[in-house]
């Protein structure tokens, strides 16, 4: 066993839990579009049959208390018991989560513990002491109702964006009240309502609380606040969850920012709650779960071995692959599909927009996608062009489909563009992916030719029944005066250590903009020159706060032109015309191009002709991320 300590069984009070990984709740779809068939049930099934020891059920599944008695609505209960008897029978236990949040009142203002501004933007309006109490007694009758439907164990969400959190800020506390005032009285209200829950489903019942260990805003409680609190609250507590930021932080210009805490991107380290649950471990007697970029299980198994903490609970991981801990149990780790923590699984990040997975396209689909493709009895043979991500995912699928399959990539290497993951400092997860589906490549029942540039004639000579075209993209070069004293950004990476000076890059996308800020970091004098509004369009929110907040938080300067047009390149600068309509010059060293790249659409027209059977995925059919590339590719695979 290589990860001893994270399947080390533990109990906690009357259960046992068969390992230390806890799936954490992701917000899955309200209980009257759930069913155990749809995609809500079947991620709860397959994260059950993942392997991990506890599965959390959303919140969302129960019904709201103010207007309704019952914690889980009459609608709701078949679909509940559903799901309950899924985590059963896959294997996990079931944990409910329930929120400790601020009711919406009849007038449009949301509850809260003062009057004053609700960090969604709207009005808070101050809880009375007869709305705290029903608040409390309705908590307490959902926990009862939870371990009466058979729930294992609770999930107290006290993180984030609940009255926990609210009544513990010193900013948006201003009650001069018992609540209010000294951290006494600001732990108050969390303290009771634990006391009732506890006295309520008994000593025995497990019960999991999950605390911000900082909101990361300005309105924000301390950190020794936090472990204050838990000090405070150990004895009703088997385990707390240590989490940090808030959900929905959106009634300022940094809206999102906290976001980026509670979800981390690529600009966070992976674990980053680690230490503070290390200080709660030290510091109080109470099971520890950290949660927020769990990832790598030497990570996870190191923390655990070391005494930093008892379990981890993992979100994304386990819907990028939530067979991780059944994978990493028997000895298949290098199978593990990696989480690229891009963040377009979560709605917030995508605004509802397009929400799916990057490297897993059963995800939000399990209903249609199945867990392993049938295998056909087949002679096709089928010819992929290309051994980028979309080609290699293409391969793959029709690999698992039964089809003879031949892969062509012109350089000695797969990888495609994401060879260039070596290089950047916040492409570790990227790489891990690439060498992930080359792993898969190399050890599928594929005909690999590598150094092979594919033509029309040859691709001809192999008499392919079907045919992917994965191309990928060219370097755009814009039209630009001076262009050839400019470096692409791409052939920039591998050599990161030897540029010089001063830097100015043109472009200010994902490429650009990461590389930028790496370059600051690598104490260069950095500007970035945009023709849009603003860096990092191209990238959803919460990469986009991601990238904000790292950039501020590095105390590294870039400088920043946005709607502003370059006009000529320079072997000594860039002169360009700024949003005011004013000519610049910027001096600079070393001149970055990072204008995006275009498809290779006439390379990929001229494969057509061969087979009627023919399609394109990946950069070659339009220029994009990994989830365009992933889920294009296995689609029309799957179709082959
Ligand atoms: S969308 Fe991205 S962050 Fe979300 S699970 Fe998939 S790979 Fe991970």
């Amino acid at each position: 066993m290589k990860y001893p300590n994270i399947f080390a069984p533990l109990r906690v009070k009357n259960i046992m839990l068969k390992n230390r990984i806890i799936a954490a709740p992701m917000g899955t779809p309200k209980a009257t579009v759930l069913s155990s068939t749809n995609y809500g049930g079947l991620s709860i099934w397959d994260k059950s049959k993942g392997g991990a020891a506890v599965v959390t059920v959303s919140d969302m599944y129960l019904a709201n208390l103010a207007q309704e008695k019952d914690a889980f609505s009459k609608y709701a209960k078949d679909v509940t018991r559903e799901v309950l008897s899924i985590c059963r029978q896959a294997g996990s236990l079931a944990m409910l989560e329930i929120a400790f949040m601020g009711n919406k009142n009849t007038d449009g203002t949301i509850q809260g513990p003062s009057n004053g501004k609700h960090f969604t933007g709207g009005i808070m309006k101050e809880m009375s002491l007869e709305e705290m109490k029903e608040m409390k007694n309705n908590l307490v009758r959902r926990a009862q109702q939870a371990k009466e439907f058979g729930f294992d164990m609770l999930m107290l969400h006290f993180g984030h964006d609940s009255l926990c959190s609210l009544f513990l800020s010193p900013i948006w506390n201003q009650r001069d009240d018992m609540y209010g005032g000294s951290l006494d009285n600001r732990i108050r209200y969390a303290k009771e309502v634990l006391e009732a829950i506890r006295t309520a489903v008994g000593e025995d019942y497990p019960i999991l609380v999950r605390f911000s260990r900082s909101l990361k805003v300005q309105e924000t409680f301390k950190e020794e606040d936090m472990l204050y609190l838990i000090k405070q609250v150990q004895h009703l507590i088997d385990i707390v969850n240590v989490s940090c930021g808030m959900d929905c932080y959106g009634g300022t210009i940094d809206k999102y920012v906290a976001n980026t805490y509670s979800h981390s991107t690529i600009f966070l380290p992976r674990m980053y709650n680690l230490a503070f649950a290390e200080k709660v471990k030290k510091e109080c007697n109470v099971l520890v779960c950290v949660v927020g970029g769990v990832l790598d299980p030497k990570e996870a198994e190191a923390a655990i071995k070391a005494g930093k903490t008892d379990l981890v609970m993992m979100g994304r991981q386990l819907i990028a692959d939530p067979y991780w801990p059944k994978k990493l149990q028997n000895g298949l780790e290098e199978d593990i599909v990696p989480c690229l923590r891009c963040l377009y699984c979560y709605h917030i990040s995508t605004e509802h927009d397009n929400t799916q997975c990057s490297v897993n396209p059963r995800y939000r689909r399990e209903n249609r996608v199945p867990l392993k493709l049938e295998k056909v009895e087949s002679n096709k043979h089928v010819v992929v062009i290309g051994g980028g991500p979309a080609g290699m995912k293409a391969a793959l699928t029709l690999n698992d489909k039964g089809h003879k399959v031949t892969l062509i990539e012109k350089e000695p290497q797969l990888g495609g563009n994401l060879k260039y993951a070596d290089y950047g400092m916040f492409k570790e997860e990227l790489k891990k992916y690439r060498e992930y589906l080359i792993h898969q490549v190399q050890n599928a029942n594929i005909q690999l030719i590598l150094n092979k540039e594919a033509t029309k004639e040859y691709v001809e000579s192999l008499h392919p029944d079907g045919l992917i075209i994965a191309v990928g993209a060219d370097i755009k070069k814009p039209q630009i005066m001076g262009i050839e004293y400019a470096i692409h950004a791409l052939d920039i990476y591998p050599k990161l250590n030897q540029v010089k000076g001063s830097v100015v890059v043109i472009g200010g996308g994902t490429i650009g903009s990461e590389l930028a800020y790496e370059l600051s970091l690598l104490n260069h004098e950095v500007s970035i020159i945009e023709k849009q509004d603003a860096l990092v369009k191209n990238a959803n929110w919460l990469y986009r706060h991601g990238f904000y907040n790292a950039v501020k938080d590095s105390g590294h300067l870039l400088k920043v032109y946005v709607e502003s047009q370059v006009k000529e390149i320079t072997p000594t600068g860039v002169s360009f015309i700024d949003k005011d309509g004013k000519e610049c010059f910027i001096k600079a060293d070393t001149i970055v191009l990072a204008t995006g790249m275009t498809e290779r659409r006439e390379l990929a027209f001229s494969f057509y002709g061969i087979t009627p059977e023919t399609a394109m995925v990946g950069d070659c059919y339009k220029v994009a991320q990994v989830l365009q590339a992933t889920n294009d590719a296995y689609f029309i695979a799957e179709n082959m």
